[in-house]
């Protein structure tokens, strides 16, 4: 997949980000938003005060495009059974993207950071479906069938905050370069993340306690359990104590809550 070269992407970007800070610190300017311009081919570009375009550092495949009275954004996309990308694109209506306040833009920015970690996104996926797949023979698993479920859901659930976590982490430096700070970044996204995590993790809890009947104290207690960090950024392995003790914190207000500001934002 040589035209989707995702990690330059990210490299070229972060350097543009870096140069063009150190130019306005030396010239003492107030920065100028970046100009949302409309194609004939009803993709939308972003164009910066030094006429370079956002298109330039995203990856050819990529496309933003005008969709009107969408005003969410979206990432379009089709991938092939064996993990081709067949069509990428963010979609959003273009005269909402030009009003846009620091919040849309930031969702913005946020859904080309899905675009940008698509192939980790695909390669994920395809771990997942072979750990489904792929499962130990039934002689192996026996006894444990429950023990093995339970993991293959969580390790789905880390596959999801993973996605997440990525996007929001290749959105920030996107959002960098649309004029919004790290911390306006950080103030906008982290309800939608926490949210997520809930979204995520509640509906994985009432697998599990489905599987044990109810019980869940009856939980393996010999193994350990992936279960995602969310301040680590990463999967870690916890005792079966240390799980249902993550559990018992998910609360059903916080989640409600926080499901209402994930709204605002798709997977
Ligand atoms: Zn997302």
């Amino acid at each position: 997949m040589d035209s989707f070269e995702i990690n330059n992407s990210m490299e070229e970007i972060t350097n543009y980000v870096i140069d063009s800070s150190k130019k306005a610190d030396e010239k003492a300017d107030p920065p100028v938003k970046p100009e949302v311009v409309l194609n004939d081919d009803s993709t939308i570009d972003i164009i910066f005060n030094d006429e370079r375009k956002l298109s330039e550092f995203l990856p050819d495949k990529l496309k933003i495009k005008d969709t009107p009275d969408f005003n969410k954004p979206i990432l379009y996309k089709v991938i092939s059974e064996d993990g081709e990308i067949q069509n990428l694109e963010v979609r959003i209506n273009h005269e909402w993207l030009k009003k846009g306040g620091s919040a849309q833009v930031a969702i913005f920015a946020h859904e080309i950071g899905h675009a940008l970690a698509i192939e980790e996104e695909i390669k994920r996926n395809k771990e997942l479906k072979e750990l489904f797949e792929k499962h130990p023979s039934f002689d192996v698993i026996d006894n444990n069938v429950k023990a093995y479920m339970t993991y293959c859901f969580l390790k789905r659930a880390s596959g999801k905050l993973d996605n997440e976590i990525q996007a929001w982490n290749y959105g920030k430096i996107v959002a960098t370069l649309l004029g919004i700070n790290d911390t306006q970044y950080e103030d906008i996204m982290r309800p939608q993340i926490e949210g997520m995590y809930y979204a995520v993790y509640l509906p994985t809890y009432d697998f599990i306690k489905d599987l044990y009947r109810g019980d869940i104290t009856s939980l393996n207690k010999d193994i350990t359990y992936p279960l995602y960090d969310s301040s680590q950024q990463k999967e870690i392995l916890v005792t079966a104590e240390e799980l249902l003790s993550a559990f018992n914190k998910l609360d059903d207000d916080k989640y409600k809550r926080n499901i209402k500001e994930t709204g605002n934002f798709k997977s």
